[in-house]
């Protein structure tokens, strides 16, 4: 029996899924006509196709797909305002400048007219209430916003749903932890790795982060694995929920109470799963692949078919729930973090799964790979939570190697280093550094 209360848009939520695939490619047709007509970027890219053209899924593969750098070209010393061939309202409807961050090259400046970024508040408004949040809940966000979108919708969306929002910039850790006490706070918005730092850091100062009262937390802004999202939750005692998006098409899907997975948020995003070797065809349930996104209502910012470089599994439809989105089942990381290391492909996400679930004196870690000769080499810096006497450090060395040499086929070369001798990240993180010839993370 379904309970009403546990959805945001009960009739959206539990549609028969042939209904949503109809109200997709409905509006994603009526999405194509906006763009070609208001998006000098997509008049131009989808010149010679008409929406007409696009009777079923199958005939979306004619579209080209959108990469970043496909943004950032249009966006380059054109137009009359900074957004350059993207944008796709009148400049007077503007009414927020945002920018992704510029991880891996120039930022896309994005703007927002007042109609889409409330179109972005109200798919976070889902998110929000599938981990549980309601109007009785008070949130902490423990950061400045600066011009990143992330916490920007998961604050106003807080707000719509009721909930008492307070944001934490300005204060160091410690005057969060505080504020997050002396308010009463219940609910997080956070990084997974600074909600791990935020537990260390309240354990130095003698708090049981369990006692802090936190009973739900959102993440955002890095890939969260399982292991990493159990060690947040037996840290806090709260259930912690994870979503995926970017800043040009939105948040896309994101976990129910089940925690099972993700769900896609139809029909608000068309969302095709392609395999990764030629981003030609969909791929089965279970199977991996690169997650292209259409977001149906962004239309200061169009986007059609953008090529998040989300590598994700995808999973079976149908979940205890109720709703009847498609989902997947697993987050494996970015197409751009994927590399190829003596000949055997790795993500950076399996050394990050190993740490958090089997070695949890752990605190930190870094990942180097370099040219030594015609070699790759990959170093492991590892951080153990506090200093360790030398033979406790070469067992768990040892079992480190011996265990990532299982789960990644690699040999690392592991190095200790002394407990907060890393750098400790608050919003995008850095672990991973290629630094051979042509890869983007060495510049
Ligand atoms: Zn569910």
């Amino acid at each position: 029996m379904i309970d009403r209360q546990d959805f945001w848009n009960p009739f959206l939520e539990t549609l028969p899924r042939e209904k949503l695939v109809e109200i997709e490619l409905k509006n994603f047709r009526r999405y194509m006509r906006y763009a070609k007509d208001h998006s000098e970027f997509y008049r131009k890219t989808l010149a010679g196709v008409e929406p007409d053209d696009i009777r079923n899924r199958e005939d979306l593969k004619s579209l080209p797909l959108t990469d970043k750098e496909d943004l950032r070209l249009a966006q380059e010393g054109k137009g009359t305002t900074i957004y350059g061939d993207l944008l796709g309202v009148d400049p007077k409807e503007v009414s927020d400048f945002r920018q992704t961050s510029g991880t891996t090259g120039k930022p896309v400046y994005v703007p927002e007219s007042y109609e889409s970024w409330q179109w972005r508040v109200e798919i976070w408004c889902h998110i929000l209430w599938m981990a549980g949040f309601r109007e009785t809940d008070r949130v902490f966000i423990p950061f400045g916003y600066n011009v990143y979108v992330a916490f920007w919708e998961g604050h106003y969306a807080a707000q719509k749903l009721g909930c008492d929002v307070v944001p934490g910039g300005a204060l160091d850790t410690i005057g969060r932890i505080n504020k997050m006490m002396e308010i009463g706070a219940t609910a997080l918005l956070n990084t997974p790795t600074y909600g791990l730092h935020m537990a260390e850091a309240a354990k130095k100062m003698g708090k049981d982060p369990k006692e802090i009262g936190i009973q739900r937390m959102v993440c955002a802004g890095e890939p969260l694995p399982h292991a990493t999202r159990s060690m947040l939750e037996d840290a806090w005692g709260a259930e912690v929920y994870d979503h995926i998006g970017g800043t040009e098409p939105c948040a896309w899907a994101a976990m129910c109470s089940e925690r099972n997975g993700l769900h896609i948020m139809e029909p608000f995003f068309l969302v095709e799963i392609l395999d990764m070797e030629t981003l030609s065809k969909e791929v089965e349930e279970g199977e991996l692949g690169i997650a292209v996104v259409t977001p149906l209502g962004r239309h200061s910012f169009p986007l059609i078919r953008f090529n998040t470089k989300d590598v994700v599994r995808r999973g079976t439809d149908g979940c205890p729930c109720g709703r009847t989105s498609m989902m997947i089942s697993e987050v494996t990381g970015r197409a751009d973090d994927l590399r190829k290391i003596r000949g055997v492909l790795f993500t950076p996400v399996s050394v990050e799964e190993v740490l958090r679930k089997e070695f949890p004196t752990v605190s930190e870690y870094e990942i180097i790979v370099r040219k030594k000769g015609i070699m790759d080499e990959i170093t492991l810096k590892v951080e153990p939570r506090e200093e360790m006497g030398s033979d406790a450090m070469a067992t768990l060395l040892a079992g480190i190697t011996e265990r990532l040499k299982i789960k990644t086929n690699l040999r690392f070369n592991i190095q200790p280093v002394r407990p907060g001798e890393l750098p400790r990240y608050t919003l995008k993180s850095k672990r991973f550094k290629d630094l051979r010839e042509g890869q983007s993370d060495g510049k």
